[in-house]
């Protein structure tokens, strides 16, 4: 019955994919928890497939504490260890280190907006982009996820090059990029204001937050350390600390 429906194409060859479509892609997010497993997952993805993603999800929640930032914070090298040897898992060291160095910049970020919510949606002012350029071109990367992957790459976050934050983006429905065709779009154009931006290099107006917010950080350069999440926690991020290493990937396939 609702396979009748008309989908964006790359999610038809999967039932898994299909219900990650019609659940959860695209549609406006504000709960931190799952701006953290959407990055965690696409940081992961990082040269794989999104429907593998979608398969290893519940072991990534049983490696990494069902997506409990502030868990991750805390890890350890016996917590590296033990992910490492989960049978189950994506044995890359430098993803699951790059997974732990950014749950202490996510609490970062928290510290400073008050949310992971409110410091992503401040890029546009709590509007949903829509590219009028799309779908007549290919989208995978943006002004919009250049902005977002600079800024994040600045506060030390790995694994966040632009094609991958752009998916990112698109998941949690800061972008809507399902087709015209698409059973979903109306659905999820429904619920959120939109911004209408000419193409994909169009750069994004500066919001009154983002202003203020910038003000507000000038002239405290201790703030990484104001915001540590624990007396030790600078040790573990020297210990744990990633490779920097860029994402190429589109959107799920
Ligand atoms: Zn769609």
């Amino acid at each position: 019955m609702s396979e009748e429906k008309k989908r964006c194409p790359w999610c038809s060859s999967d039932v898994l994919l299909i219900k990650y479509h019609d659940s959860e892609w695209g549609i406006p997010q504000h709960s931190d928890m799952v701006f953290f497993e959407h990055l965690l997952m696409e940081s992961m993805s990082c040269g794989l497939s999104w429907l593998l993603m979608l398969r290893k999800r519940s072991v990534f929640s049983r490696c990494f504490d069902g997506f409990d930032y502030n868990r991750i914070a805390r890890y350890d090298e016996s917590d590296v260890k033990r992910i490492m040897d989960d049978p189950d898992m994506i044995h890359s060291e430098p993803k699951i280190r790059a997974v732990i160095n950014n749950a202490s910049r996510f609490l970062e970020i928290i510290s400073e907006f008050g949310s992971f919510d409110k410091y992503i949606w401040s890029f546009t002012n709590g509007k949903t982009l829509l590219y009028e350029s799309f779908p007549a071109k290919r989208i995978t990367r943006s002004a919009f996820s250049d902005a977002v992957s600079s800024d994040l790459k600045k506060r030390g976050f790995k694994f966040v090059g632009t094609v991958c934050i752009y998916s990112f983006l698109e998941a949690c429905g800061l972008i809507n990029d399902h087709m015209p065709e698409c059973c979903r779009r109306a659905e999820t154009l429904k619920m959120n204001d939109c911004l209408h931006v000419k193409d994909e290099n169009e750069p994004l107006p500066t919001f009154p937050v983002r202003v203020q917010r910038r003000k507000k950080s000038l002239g405290t350069p201790g703030i990484k350390q104001q915001n540590s999440v624990s007396a030790s926690a600078p040790k573990r991020r020297r210990a744990l600390s990633a490779e920097k290493t860029d994402c190429v990937r589109g959107r799920p396939q």
